[in-house]
């Protein structure tokens, strides 16, 4: 006898149809055994649905999704039109030596974490490392002290679901009382503030949330093509970096036999990676994490002309905190001498994320560009989409506008 097809969720269809999937693996938390987080073509974390939904569950799904929806209020914050609401912003370093070496940037978010633990803050923090099948891949992994925050910090440019299991860590807060920080892209951050909103469990789960600036997740094709240019294939990796140790670090790939061929971050990313992202994040319009407590990006030095300079150097994190509670925890880190700051002109911010920029100031004649040809698009509220388009030429908005209708014509 054929399968009886199951009944499709709309709320992920309508993700489907417009590939606006972020794969942070939120809808996998809300329904459990009927929706997983699969590896899909060309090596993205995507959901596949097994059984239908219930009503609740759909709702549900469909107020969480980040490939849906994203809203945001200022709430009397400073709200910036291209970085969004915020508390401060100053950059900053762990002071341990070893955090801010295997940090992305200066180890801002590891020494938060350290922090975080060892004041009793959380008993522990959700937050991704690389996969141990997969050693281009990602997963989610609980840390609890400094050695396995350490183990787990610097950027990893591929497919993470962090929120996938996240009703285990909730499920264990109703017994124990324990609680967790939990670290994702912006969009994982999105969808975990959703829920803290409509379940008070998660709420009093994970008490903190932290992200960082993306530009975007690219494909496992992409990492395997850096291997490749590195003279190197899947089976011959034992362990792969893509950045960290140091700043921004080499992407680095380790053999069976501790043999290692490295590449810069500039040849890595900008030369491979980036042209595998995902199409969300093409149309993100919120890279900058503005729904997490504290944030943490690269606060790149800056050349003659004004565009960032990718020179190995000690890492400074730019750390912007977007709550009163971020605020808090930033203060009572560096007054427990886990984080050195100083002070940063939010003006500066401008030149040196360059893709953050361009993208947040495209982004409304892109999204026009698809919802002309029907094309499903995520809906954003507050996120002054309209003014950051009027930051480019009117003659660059149409450009894109067309560019983006063309392609999706085709
Ligand atoms: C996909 C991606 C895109 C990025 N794009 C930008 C950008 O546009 N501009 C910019 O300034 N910086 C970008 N970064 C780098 C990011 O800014 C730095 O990670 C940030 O400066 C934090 O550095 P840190 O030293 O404070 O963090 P660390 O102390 O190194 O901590 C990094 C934290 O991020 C978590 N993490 C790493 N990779 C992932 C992942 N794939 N999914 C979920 N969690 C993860 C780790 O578990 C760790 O907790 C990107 C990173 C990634 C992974
Ligand atoms: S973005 Fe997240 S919640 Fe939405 S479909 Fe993808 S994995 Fe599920
Ligand atoms: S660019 Fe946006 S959608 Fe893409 S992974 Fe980053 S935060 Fe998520």
């Amino acid at each position: 006898m054929p399968d009886t097809p199951v009944p499709q969720s709309p709320a992920l269809a309508r993700v489907a149809k417009g590939d606006l999937c972020a794969g942070c693996g939120a809808c996998a938390a809300l329904a459990p055994g009927k929706v997983t987080m699969n590896v899909a073509a060309p090596g993205y974390l995507r959901p596949v649905q097994s059984a239908p939904l219930a009503a609740e569950q759909e709702a549900a799904i469909a107020a969480v999704c980040p490939g849906l929806t994203q809203s945001v209020a200022p709430q009397g914050r400073k709200d910036p039109v291209l970085w969004g609401p915020y508390v401060e912003m100053m950059t900053g370093h762990a002071t341990d030596d070893a955090v801010r070496f295997a940090g992305a940037s200066g180890g801002g978010l590891s020494a938060v974490l350290v922090h975080l633990i060892e004041s009793g803050t959380v008993d522990a923090v959700v937050q991704t490392t690389a996969s141990t099948d997969l050693p281009i891949g990602n997963m989610a992994v609980i840390t609890m002290d400094r050695a396995a925050i350490t183990a787990a910090a610097g950027s990893r440019y591929a497919p993470s679901a962090p929120l996938e299991g996240i009703m285990a860590q909730v499920a264990a807060h109703r017994e124990n009382g324990k609680t967790y920080a939990f670290v994702g892209k912006p969009c994982d951050a999105v969808a975990m503030r959703s829920l803290c909103n409509r379940d008070p469990d998660v709420a009093a789960t994970f008490p903190v949330i932290l992200s960082f600036f993306c530009a975007g997740v690219p494909s496992h094709t992409g990492g395997k093509e850096v291997l490749a240019k590195l003279g190197t294939t899947l089976e011959e990796t034992a362990k792969f970096r893509f950045r960290g140790n140091g700043w921004p670090g080499q992407a680095t790939a380790t053999a069976h036999d501790g043999s290692e061929r490295s590449m810069s971050y500039h040849d890595s990313w900008g030369g491979v990676l980036s042209r595998h992202v995902q199409m969300r994040c093409k149309l993100c319009a919120d890279g900058t994490g503005v729904a997490a407590d504290i944030v943490c990006a690269d606060a790149w030095e800056s050349d003659v002309a004004g565009y960032p300079v990718f020179e190995e150097a000690p890492g400074i994190s730019l750390i912007v905190t977007r709550t009163d509670l971020g605020a808090q925890l930033i203060n009572a880190a560096k007054e427990a001498g886990h984080l050195t700051t100083e002070p940063f002109n939010v003006e500066d911010l401008t030149a040196i994320q360059p893709g953050q920029r361009e993208r947040r100031r495209a982004l409304m004649a892109r999204l026009a560009g698809r919802r002309i040809v029907g094309k499903p698009t995520p809906r954003y509220e507050g996120l002054q989409l309209f003014a950051a388009a009027r930051q480019n030429p009117i003659l660059r908005n149409a450009k894109n506008f067309l560019g983006t209708l063309r392609r999706s014509l085709r």
